[in-house]
């Protein structure tokens, strides 16, 4: 569906719905918590009535966001999550597109088919058979963007206030490491400055998101970098690999390592950068790149995984030895890649 054609049908498409979820990702970030609370206010403003579900927390640098405190998380009450999913008329998918990427969610999800379902998401390869109405743009920072061009068509003077500037604003400030990646059009800077105003201030946003850390949390951040960083120069590829014991020493809090992995593209030379941590049963893979080398397609390959060119996940069921391992087998078939 083209952009245009969900911006013109959208509004009249909604008011149809009286009963809309709005239902994010697992381990909510910063879009995902953003786009979803912004996306809930203007339903709120166009006389919807919306409830937000995200499969389980959110790290605590999210929690002093506007309107998080009715945010309802899955894994701490699933009894009224699942009776939202099935007194909804219609489900939202913000900044995902798949079902599989809604953890403990996923099960109650199927049960419910037969609700309609609208998407609005940057990632790539959905399935748009699924939903009735969709808005997916892969060249754009963040599902956020996409929330604040569809409020914009509709007029910023009618319905943005300062709480959707601020989840905006954060939704597209985490999803670019503030501006500095996952950029693809000038008009991403054109509406955050629309969105900025003497009483939503980006410095002081900025600081409640990257200025609030535990000293715990940055001590691991210390840790992460001196004792378990790994520098393949031969890939100008670097990792990090974190077991249970390591997050436990550091009394890891959810949203501790956020971030960590972005600190090996600092160094000159470096493409890859990867952090791998051992978790509940699982092992969590985070990659980063930077330039065109995508992190998206060795994810999608190897690790159950995807995202976007420069930032993707994935998860293998092994233990955290074997995953270093198996991270090490793959890299000579990238060799050349990684060179360029
Ligand atoms: P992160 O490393 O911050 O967890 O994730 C980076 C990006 O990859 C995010 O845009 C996220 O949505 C995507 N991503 C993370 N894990 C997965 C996964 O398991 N599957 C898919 N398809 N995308 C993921
Ligand atoms: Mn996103």
């Amino acid at each position: 569906m083209r952009k245009q054609l969900f911006f013109n049908t959208f509004a009249e498409y909604i008011k149809r719905y009286k009963r809309v979820v709005i239902l994010t990702h697992v381990n909510p970030d910063g879009d995902a918590i953003g786009s979803s609370m912004a996306f809930y206010y203007f339903l709120t403003k166009l006389g919807v009535e919306a409830k937000v579900i995200v499969p389980n927390d959110f790290p605590g640098f999210l929690s002093w966001m506007p309107g998080v405190e009715n945010i309802l998380i899955f894994d701490k009450n699933s009894d009224k999550g699942v009776e939202y999913l099935n007194n909804a008329e219609l489900i939202c998918y913000l900044d995902f597109n798949h079902p599989s990427r809604t953890g403990l969610v996923h099960n109650d999800l199927c049960h419910c088919k037969k609700t309609p379902r609208l998407l609005i998401d940057h990632h790539r390869d959905a399935d748009f058979s699924q939903f009735e109405m969709y808005l997916s743009e892969v060249e754009t920072s963040s599902t956020s963007e996409l929330v604040a061009e569809l409020i914009q068509y509709h007029g910023f003077d009618k319905y943005l206030d300062d709480n959707i500037a601020t989840c905006l604003l954060v939704g597209i400030m985490t999803d670019t490491g503030s501006f500095s990646h996952s950029i693809y059009h000038p008009e991403t800077f054109e509406l955050c400055g629309k969105m900025i105003s003497p009483t939503v201030n980006y410095q002081l946003i900025h600081n409640k998101i990257y200025n609030t850390f535990s000293e715990n949390r940055l001590r691991l951040l210390g840790f992460c970098i001196s004792n378990r960083m790994k520098v393949l120069n031969e890939y100008h590829t670097a990792y990090i690999y974190l077991s249970k014991q390591d997050l436990e020493t550091y009394n890891y809090q959810v949203g501790d390592t956020e971030g960590v992995v972005n600190f090996p593209l600092m160094i000159d030379d470096i493409k890859m950068a990867v952090l791998i941590t051992e978790r509940q049963g699982v092992i969590r893979f985070s990659f980063r790149s930077k330039g065109d080398f995508s992190v998206h397609e060795l994810a999608s390959a190897h690790f159950n995984g995807g995202g976007h060119v420069n930032a993707a996940g994935g998860t293998l069921e092994c233990s955290l030895d074997m995953a270093v391992e198996k991270f090490l087998t793959i890299l000579p078939q990238y060799k050349a890649l990684l060179s360029k």
